[in-house]
């Protein structure tokens, strides 16, 4: 845990108690801060009140005694409407802030020059902080993971000369951070979501470049047009640093300045030229999507004077995160891949643009819009097991351009598709849950939906090896 010591002596209101925010409590009330918490869910306040956090309805306080309002990231700050607590906070001159904003004041108070990785973007967020991450502690470093990912920042161990922290950051937290000031900040991706929360396109984007627009050195990917804009107007505030402090990234062409990737390769000239890695036969990497996430791993542990097999060592032994494009057995020459975490069609698309022969589980909760943008992949789909509320809806798009079954559960599905691939002519037949629908409909959620996969292959690989 990071006590944090800068509202000591000092009244601070907190709102929000799920995971973050109990952990920000905690740190409050251990650095010294008198903390008034409260949380609209009467379950978030029965368990934090259990953890001895001191509760009031903030509804009813005098805002006049408080020095900050802190908000858990879930809680709208501006749009659609600001929570009534950020209202109040507002109205009364008092300054509204998240965990990351308390970690960032701890960090200037303890150890300035202590590393820190700041991850953003749309998609990649969690798979390239616990890539960084991994490649950090396979060199041998101290290293605290979290933030959006896992454990909630304040719940890590503190700021220190040696240790570094890699935190994975969402817009919301973001927009809670005024003095985010990362040693490394990356920014992946840009494309519109959130939208509800953010209002526009522009304030989505505002958000996102804040972590890098204050980093000591940014990496932002050049390969979508917003992003470019972005790594285009701070390049033009470089001008008024004493180094170069932005570095575009892209996996789709080759740079003069940066990091890109060169078939396999990932090639960096931010000084010297350097091949950072080597992808080729990185099974928990697969994709062009994956690409660009080791593209920016690789390029943000560069900053620090790790040796190119040290940065290849830690790339080739990622195990890879669950829900995505898990590999989660092998039956004779077919490979069964978790994709859990597909709840669309943008997600799923990266999964089926990763695999030649593929025997597609798909299906759940629908999302607008369907799997139609899909189309120029059906042909490389073999066969699909329709699951869940969409079926129906999902066989009518699939139509006859591609083979499908209707199969209600994703126990029925995995069986059929298994005896499907073990009998096709494929020489590596995937069997690949990447659903491209929430998991509502028949699981409490993506999480739960993976294991279930996981678990339903599992038995499938022993019941085969009996046979
Ligand atoms: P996030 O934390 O931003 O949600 P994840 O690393 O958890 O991202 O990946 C979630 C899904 O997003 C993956 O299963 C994949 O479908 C897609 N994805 C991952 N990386 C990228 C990327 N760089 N560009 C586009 N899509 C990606």
């Amino acid at each position: 845990m990071t006590p944090v010591t800068s509202f000591a002596g000092q009244k601070v209101a907190l709102f929000g108690l799920g995971g973050s925010g109990l952990a920000t409590a905690q740190a409050l009330v251990l650095g010294g801060a008198d903390v008034t918490a409260w949380d609209d869910n009467e379950a978030a306040r029965a368990k934090a009140s259990a953890s001895g956090v001191r509760l009031a309805d903030l509804r009813s306080e005098d805002w006049g005694e408080f020095a900050a309002l802190v908000l858990a990231p879930g809680v709208p700050l501006t749009h659609p409407a600001p929570h009534w607590s950020a209202a109040k906070a507002i109205a009364a001159g008092v300054e509204v802030i998240g965990d990351i904003e308390l970690f960032c004041r701890e960090r200037a108070k303890l150890a300035p020059h202590a590393p820190f990785i700041a991850i953003t973007g749309t998609n990649g967020k969690s798979t390239t902080t616990a890539l960084t991450a991994h490649i950090l502690r396979s060199a041998g470093m101290d290293v605290q993971l979290g933030g959006n990912i896992g454990t909630p920042i304040l719940a890590l161990e503190p700021p220190a000369d040696h240790r570094f922290h890699v935190i994975e950051c969402s817009s919301f937290q973001i927009d809670l951070a005024p003095s985010l000031n990362p040693t490394v900040g990356v920014l992946i991706n840009l494309s519109p979501d959130h939208l509800d929360r953010h209002g526009t396109m522009e304030n989505y984007a505002d958000s996102k470049k804040r972590l890098v627009r204050q980093a000591d050195v940014a990496f932002i990917g050049v390969d979508d047009p917003l992003c470019f804009a972005i790594g285009k107007e701070l390049d033009g505030d470089s001008k008024g640093r004493a180094e170069k402090f932005v570095f575009p990234v892209s996996v789709r062409r080759d740079l003069r300045a940066g990091v890109w990737l060169d078939g396999t390769l990932i090639r960096s000239r931010t000084g010297a030229d350097r091949i950072l890695a080597d992808l080729e036969g990185v099974k928990t990497l697969r994709g062009a999507h994956n690409a660009q996430n080791a593209a920016f791993a690789t390029a943000a542990v560069s900053v620090w004077a790790f040796g190119d097999d040290v940065i290849q060592k830690g790339l080739s032994s990622f195990p890879g995160l669950a829900h995505r494009m898990e590999e989660v057995g092998r039956i004779d020459k077919a490979i069964f891949v978790n994709d859990s975490k597909a709840t669309n069609a943008d997600a799923a698309e990266k999964a089926l643009l990763s695999f030649p022969d593929i025997y597609w589980i798909l299906g759940g909760k629908p999302k607008e819009g369907g799997i139609e943008p899909l189309a120029p992949l059906f042909p490389k789909i073999r066969k699909a097991y329709l699951i869940g509320a969409s079926a129906e809806d999902f066989a009518r798009t699939l139509g006859d351009r591609v083979p499908h079954a209707l199969c209600g559960t994703l126990e029925v599905a995995v069986t059929a598709a298994a005896a499907d691939a073990l009998e096709s002519d494929a020489v590596e037949p995937v069997v690949l849950l990447s659903p491209a629908c929430a998991s509502y409909d028949q699981f409490p959620n993506f999480e739960v939906r993976g294991d279930a996969f996981r678990d339903l292959v599992k038995a499938l690989v022993v019941k085969y090896q009996l046979t």
